[in-house]
């Protein structure tokens, strides 16, 4: 089964985000634990939740992407910003632990300047500290472009910290083919290559989901610019190579293209016809 959705709004929970992801023709869906911007948080709402997961089983939805505000830096070189991302991510799977089998997608961070081993490091030990045993929300690190000090620029970056942290079971990979292409990973004219780097230094079976966009500039040229599918530097016949690979193919795929929800819709509606 092609499993297909996109980033929708929050605003009016989960049950109503499921039938407007069925509305367009996914099944499944993305969406910010808050405010992606800063950490504003709705009450939690657990008959909303109880009625989606109702929904969610009776129309075949897959399970959600959850994904964390951009602010929240676990590897930030102040202390508050640390210990602020360390709230947000405990509160975050508190509430997602509601939801079983979703997954929960997070920028690693930007070190500040303290080095990228150092950032490391406070990742690895900021997921220590808020992962369970028996927890059934699959955490996710997302493939960066690595501007500046940011880290997740590269796979090796990403193996770092997940050897780093003890209950690893629960950690994955959540690629972003804007973000790969952008740090240089020739997506376009050698998939096997990159999948194959993936395998050595990640693990495919790491490989959780994938961010499907295109970008608005050319291999490596190291800026985040989401563009919509097909018309950017990636291009469809490249996205359909990548929603049809034999490695990639089962994964839940996400489109954070600049659309609003019927432009969701046609690129659902197209990626569906391209899906073999
Ligand atoms: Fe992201
Ligand atoms: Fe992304
Ligand atoms: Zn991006």
């Amino acid at each position: 089964m092609f499993k297909i959705g996109c980033h929708l709004s929050s605003s009016k929970g989960f049950l109503a985000m499921g039938k407007q992801a069925k509305g367009i023709g996914a099944n499944t869906f993305q969406c910010f634990t808050r405010n992606p911007r800063g950490s504003a948080v709705k009450a939690l709402d657990l008959d909303d939740i109880s009625a989606y997961i109702e929904f969610a089983e009776s129309n075949g939805l897959q399970p959600l992407l959850a994904h964390a505000p951009y602010t929240m830096n676990p590897c930030s070189a102040k202390d508050e910003t640390r210990e602020f991302a360390l709230i947000v991510m405990k509160d975050d799977l508190s509430r997602l632990a509601h939801i079983p089998g979703s997954m929960y997608n997070l920028h690693p961070g930007g070190h500040g300047g303290q080095g990228t081993e150092v950032g490391i490091e406070m990742i690895a030990n900021a997921l220590n500290q808020v992962l369970v045993p028996n927890q059934t929300t699959t955490v996710l690190l997302e493939t960066m472009v690595g501007r500046g000090s940011e880290i997740g620029g590269n796979f090796a970056e990403l193996q770092s910290i997940i050897e780093k942290v003890s209950l690893n079971e629960h950690l994955g990979v959540c690629l972003d083919t804007c973000h790969v292409h952008a740090a240089g990973y020739d997506i376009v004219d050698d998939l096997d290559a990159v999948l194959e780097e993936f395998d050595q230094v990640v693990g495919l079976s790491r490989l959780k989901a994938i961010h499907l966009n295109d970008s608005m500039n050319d291999l490596g040229s190291g800026k985040d610019r989401h563009e919509k599918i097909g018309k950017g530097h990636i291009g469809i016949e490249a996205i359909a190579r990548i929603i049809n690979h034999p490695q990639l193919r089962d994964l839940s795929f996400y489109l954070e293209t600049p659309n609003e929800i019927d432009g969701y819709q046609q690129e659902i509606a197209l990626l569906s016809k391209r899906r073999t």
